[in-house]
């Protein structure tokens, strides 16, 4: 059916309101396919990303992560089409993009140190995008008032770059990437040039800003409590693999391998004897329930959390190696008879050397990640 010239003006119209509302470009942020993406470095033989496929839907925020050397940089490259993969696709709104230039991506990049532009005041750091696209002075104050708004920091307009915090010249750069409203934000460890304290508290000021533009959003951290926090999707990489993509929930509750459990998940990958009915024996009488269907399997690997043990005077001997001080309470870390390691929250009397006793947490499931 085809639609009326009149319509299809107001539509289009009514359409670019939403865009510019949400501060985007011609429309619509993007959405990006990756299919079976691969990229080798001239002069090495193993692939630097290896056959990646996963999809990133319009306006959502997506963590790229993974221990040092797994692929991420390259990955961002590539989006940004700064590399040529040399094998698979990449699909930006459907439509190959893999061999687009740079330039017509219409991509925002927020590199780690932020880059900024020292000789510009924050007004001149954010505008300089539009001036390079001849974008006329008033639409480009329009423009930067908005941006700044977003970001919340109009009070730095006029403000030198060099007097500014890391938090506040991270947003700079944000701000900056934004202006030229891309379909798609790259930012490449984002919070890696700040303080540790101040790190978890823009954390959750950069996910509500990112929310808050509507642009498509792709971030690398090599910090997956990070990506947890942040992301809607995370992308989990190892050595240039896809170990699982899913929501941070997904990953932490259902962990494709032990990787996944330990990486993201924070857990250690031990082994089970499964008893039957979803018991499962880890050591000589420490036995926890397993979270999910056991029917049939003997040999399973569990990832045991922090959480999932206690100190119990009846439970079995383990054998504290080391410590460390979390605040509320010690994590003790040590040895089963077995010569399994596991980690547990202890008070201060455990100590390296002690033998304490320990159980299952009452009530506790544990999750599987692995049977046979
Ligand atoms: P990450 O960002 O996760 O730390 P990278 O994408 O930077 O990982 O690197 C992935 C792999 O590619 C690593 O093995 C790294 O040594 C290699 N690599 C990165 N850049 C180059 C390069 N310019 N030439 C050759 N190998 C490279």
């Amino acid at each position: 059916m085809s639609m009326s010239r009149t319509e299809a003006t107001s539509s289009s119209r009514a359409a670019q309101r939403r865009a510019d509302r949400r501060g985007q470009a011609d429309g619509e942020a993007a959405s990006i396919e990756f299919r079976d993406l691969t990229f080798t470095y001239p002069g090495t033989t193993t692939p630097a990303v290896n056959g990646i496929s996963f999809d990133v839907s319009a306006s959502s925020v997506v963590a790229l992560v993974g221990p040092s050397g797994c692929g991420k940089s390259t990955m961002l490259r590539l989006v940004a089409g700064l590399l040529d993969p040399t094998g698979g696709q990449l699909l930006i709104d459907g439509n190959d993009a893999t061999h687009i230039r740079p330039e017509h991506r219409h991509i925002g990049w927020v590199p780690q140190s932020y880059a900024l532009f020292d000789h510009l005041d924050v007004t001149g750091n954010i505008s300089f995008g539009l001036r390079m696209r001849k974008v006329p002075a008033d639409q480009r104050a329009e423009r930067v008032r908005e941006v700044l708004e977003l970001c919340r920091i109009t009070e730095l307009a006029g403000r030198s770059v060099g007097d500014l915090s890391g938090g506040q010249r991270q947003r700079v750069a944000i701000a900056r990437a934004l202006a030229t409203k891309p379909r798609l934000l790259l930012l490449d460890e984002p919070l890696a040039a700040l303080d540790p304290q101040l790190r978890r508290t823009l954390r959750s000021e950069l996910a509500r800003l990112l929310r808050a533009s509507g642009v498509t959003s792709l971030l690398v951290t090599h910090d997956q409590t990070e990506a947890l926090a942040m992301a809607d999707r995370v992308a989990v990489l190892q050595r240039g693999t896809l170990e699982q993509f899913g929501s941070p929930e997904q990953l932490w509750n259902t962990p494709a391998n032990p990787f996944v459990a330990e990486f993201v998940g924070s857990a250690t990958v031990v082994e089970g004897t499964h008893l039957g009915n979803g018991v499962v024996q880890v050591a000589p009488g420490l036995e926890v329930l397993a979270d999910g269907q056991l029917e049939g399997v003997r040999r399973v690997q569990l990832a045991l959390r922090n959480t999932d043990l206690i100190v119990d005077p009846d439970g079995v001997p383990f054998e504290v190696q080391s410590r460390e001080f979390i605040g509320e309470s010690w994590l003790a870390t040590g040895e089963l008879e077995t010569g399994a390691f596991v980690t547990l929250a202890t008070d201060a009397t455990a100590r390296p050397g002690d033998t304490v006793k320990i159980a299952a947490r009452p009530g506790v499931q544990v999750t599987v990640v692995e049977s046979e």
